[in-house]
């Protein structure tokens, strides 16, 4: 019976530590890649993503969120299996009355990258501060979802960010403001949806594997 409860409290801290260690040691990187410290910026690669024509065996049709309200949309676009000509969708915000918009995950996951500390030059004029800032994305998030599925939140506004590598999120959660860091030229939030072999959270900006076209699998019947 001891031994029974001795096992019970060894798995008992043992999971703790998975629950609340293990999203610690994710943050820890020996350089963090920040305009600040990068001497050649050149390292920041801008994406280069191919589109997936969709898989039958993977399951793409989750209880999707929307990831932000918007006013206007700019398509995906691209062909199967070629380089993406847009790689995600754009939700532009352009009522300036609205001083912030919240950015939200689309489904349950966890967060495996953050850039940030990418400036921002203003918030509805192209912006003029280091549009190369992390591989054009300027600040950004990239979540994992249970299905292998990864989904990139980019653009953001610099310091906005509320989560960090290795939290759980869960679906509609705020994730940061909407901004217009990086190579953007008014306030935007760019969506991409993709799959990727794996993401490291101490190397610069990276690229999916492939990307979909999130329209496909995004619930449009309250946005249209
Ligand atoms: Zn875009």
């Amino acid at each position: 019976m001891k031994i029974h409860l001795h096992f019970r409290l060894a798995v008992f801290v043992i999971s703790l530590s998975c629950i609340y260690v293990a999203p610690l040691f994710a943050q820890v990187c020996s350089q963090e890649y920040s305009h600040l410290n990068l001497e050649n910026h050149d390292k920041e690669y801008p994406p280069t993503q191919r589109v997936a024509h969709v898989r039958s065996d993977r399951n793409l049709i989750l209880d999707w969120a929307l990831p932000t309200e918007f006013t206007e949309i700019y398509p995906f676009l691209g062909q199967d299996y070629q380089l993406a000509e847009h790689e995600g969708i754009d939700f532009i915000h352009s009522n300036q009355l609205v001083p912030q918009v919240s950015v939200r995950s689309v489904a349950d996951g966890t967060v495996v990258y953050i850039r940030h500390d990418c400036p921002q030059s203003s918030l509805f004029e192209p912006n003029s501060s280091r549009r190369d800032c992390g591989g054009d994305w300027g600040n950004h998030i990239v979540i994992r979802h249970p299905n292998g599925l990864f989904t990139r939140y980019a653009h953001l506004y610099p310091d906005s960010i509320q989560v960090k590598v290795g939290q759980r999120i869960t679906r509609g959660q705020e994730l940061a403001k909407m901004g217009n860091s990086g190579r953007s030229d008014t306030r935007h939030l760019h969506f991409e949806l993709g799959v990727a072999i794996k993401i490291n959270p101490c190397a610069p900006a990276q690229s999916f594997h492939y990307v979909y076209n999130p329209a496909t699998y995004l619930q449009w019947h309250n946005t249209q």
